[in-house]
């Protein structure tokens, strides 16, 4: 992985991707008067995952690529389970994501009348029918994929009854599970979709969209297809498990096309494999557990794999886009480390985000021979990485903290950082020399002692004398002090929902979250320029890690969310 690779747009993997060549396929045999339309189609049921960045960055890219365009449609085919919430969560994500859907979003729900003269067609054709059995009762009776499904008794009732009792279904003149609605297919058939699926079921619940309209709900596999094909989709690109289902989906389309005038545009299904990604968990069902159960703060807590973690997180659209460029696009199943999507904020961050000086855990050090009172303002480069986002000051004077660690009595020689009778360079400031320290009852340093070179501050002469070690630090009197909350894995396990005995939650890392209340920073961090697309102000703390500003933060009470440390600490853990 190449620096330079990390503002490419989606456009340089999908050449190389089996779906691209597929597309191309189709505009050489000029296959929908060569036009290519793609949609990304979430159900509401949850919050955006990453997984979910990895389709939307696949149908987005390829829509832009080939001049076509990329739908948004909300599959809303289970009122249970859905919500506005999740409608605006998904439209926020993808935008932030950085892609435009054409028109306005679509819904599945606006389909819900042509779906059910598409059902009448069916019965109409005898091809459907209403069966008054249980789910348990149809279940039982699916056969194995050797053996052959049992019909059930309702499966040949006259076409004048099933379409009788599927308008009564819509009046709400029967209670849930009292009757679906049923394709008469083949129970023969060795795809187990094909053995007579259902296509309706009786929901008397209120749907966010339709509200108490409907009493009867389209499956989704009785809605996906045709909500596609309605749209005019050219490519309809979906995870594997839909593979099985295509089969399905094209009977339910010659089915509705018979006897019509032939279509502009059908459909063509393409699957690729889904993300997978270690120490994560992204099924929504077990994301919503973690937020209703309060393992978490929300959808949105940073520990959380969801779009909208990852932005609280300090993650920036391109490093999400870049993450989705890595990981490409393939057929075949596999675990993706999670250590690659820090790798692409790190390398994002790297080249944008302003460094400024912070102290987390601080120790206080006295500079003897500094005037007491004197205040010098020093000048410091914004991001070495880019000169063009220019430099700022800070202050310096005669009490300053470091970082407690960068101290340590009789260090080996190795150790180039402060202990007694040393040098070392405060960052932008001077070299100083540790005269000798205090300590209280317990042995904890309170205070360090130096003396300083009025003749190394950057520019002078005795700068380029040579030091081992150079510290980050902030003057006492002047900095502000800020809360700051360190996030490790959520997950100790690589695969938690892996596990047949285990349930997922019993590998929550208790050491998740850690808050430190007092974290130093020099007063005028905000002049670094920390200025990203999406309004979130993002810092490399020197020597610490790349930190974000968190939306709860107020005037009083600053917060930063570290999003990565610099280096991956996680590969030289055991495992
Ligand atoms: P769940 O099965 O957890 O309820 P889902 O993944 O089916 O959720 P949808 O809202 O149906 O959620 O997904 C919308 C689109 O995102 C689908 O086209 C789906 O294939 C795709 N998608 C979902 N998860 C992943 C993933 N891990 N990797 C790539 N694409 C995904
Ligand atoms: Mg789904």
């Amino acid at each position: 992985m190449s620096k330079e690779h990390i503002e490419t747009p989606t456009d340089e993997t999908l050449k190389s991707n089996f779906i691209h060549q597929e597309i191309d396929k189709d505009l050489q045999e000029n296959k929908n008067q060569g036009k290519v339309l793609t949609r990304f189609p979430p159900e509401p049921n949850g919050y955006l995952h990453i997984g979910h960045a990895k389709s939307i960055c696949l149908n987005f890219g390829l829509g832009k690529h080939y001049n076509g365009a990329t739908n948004l449609r909300f599959d809303d085919t289970n009122p249970v389970k859905e919500d506005v919430e999740y409608v605006d969560s998904i439209k926020e994500d993808v935008k932030w994501l950085g892609f435009e859907w054409q028109g306005e979003p679509r819904f599945t729900s606006d389909y819900f009348d042509q779906l059910y003269a598409w059902a009448v067609k069916l019965i109409k054709k005898g091809k459907a029918y209403v069966d008054d059995q249980s789910a348990e009762q149809i279940a039982s009776q699916k056969g194995t994929p050797t053996e052959p499904g049992k019909e059930s008794p309702f499966r040949n009732r006259s076409v004048e009854e099933n379409l009788d009792l599927f308008e009564r279904m819509k009046n709400g003149e029967f209670e849930e599970g009292e009757k679906v609605l049923r394709a008469k297919i083949d129970l023969a058939s060795p795809n187990m979709h094909m053995r007579d699926p259902l296509m309706y079921r009786i929901l008397k619940r209120h749907h966010h969209r339709t509200g108490d309209k409907w009493c009867i709900y389209p499956m989704y596999d009785f809605a996906h297809g045709q909500g596609d094909f309605v749209e005019g989709i050219t490519h309809s690109i979906c995870t594997l498990e839909f593979e099985v289902h295509r089969p399905l989906y094209n009977w339910f389309l010659d089915q509705i096309l018979e006897g019509e005038p032939a279509p502009e545009a059908r459909p063509r299904q393409i699957e690729f494999a889904r993300l997978n990604l270690n120490y994560t968990v992204m099924s929504k069902r077990k994301l919503l557990q973690l937020v209703n159960e309060n393992y978490v703060s929300g959808w949105d807590d940073p520990r959380m794999p969801t779009i909208s973690g990852l932005r609280r997180r300090g993650y920036t659209p391109a490093s999400v886009r870049r993450f989705a460029d890595e990981i490409g696009v393939a057929k075949r199943e596999n675990v993706i480390d999670v250590s690659l999507l820090e790798h692409c904020v790190r390398e994002d961050l790297n080249k944008r985000a302003p460094r400024v000086y912070a102290v987390m855990n601080p120790v206080k050090v006295i500079i003897t021979n500094y005037p007491e009172g004197q205040v010098e303002w020093m000048e410091a480069i914004n991001n070495p990485e880019d000169e063009s986002m220019g430099t700022r000051t800070l202050p310096f004077s005669r009490e300053i903290y470091i970082e407690r660690e960068d101290f340590m009595e009789n260090a080996p020689k190795k150790f180039f950082r402060m202990d007694v009778g040393r040098e070392v360079r405060l960052k932008n400031a001077y070299i100083v020399k540790c005269e000798g320290i205090e300590k209280d009852e317990s042995g904890e340093i309170t205070e360090i002692h130096c003396t300083y070179d009025p003749n190394t501050k950057s520019g002078m002469e005795g700068s380029n004398r040579k030091v081992k070690g150079t510290l980050h630090w902030v003057s006492i009197e002047h900095s502000k002090t800020v809360q700051v909350k360190q996030y490790d894995r959520l997950f100790m396990d690589e695969a938690p929902d892996g596990h047949k005995d285990k349930e997922f939650l019993e590998f929550l890392n208790p050491d998740s979250l850690s808050v430190i209340d007092n974290c130093y920073i020099e007063p005028n961090y905000k002049d670094a320029g920390a200025n990203f697309e999406d309004g979130i102000e993002r810092y490399q703390f020197q020597r610490l890690g790349y930190f974000c500003i968190d939306k709860d933060s107020t005037e009083k009470q600053v917060i930063f969310n570290r999003t990565v440390a610099l280096r991956d600490s996680w590969s030289k853990k055991k495992k």
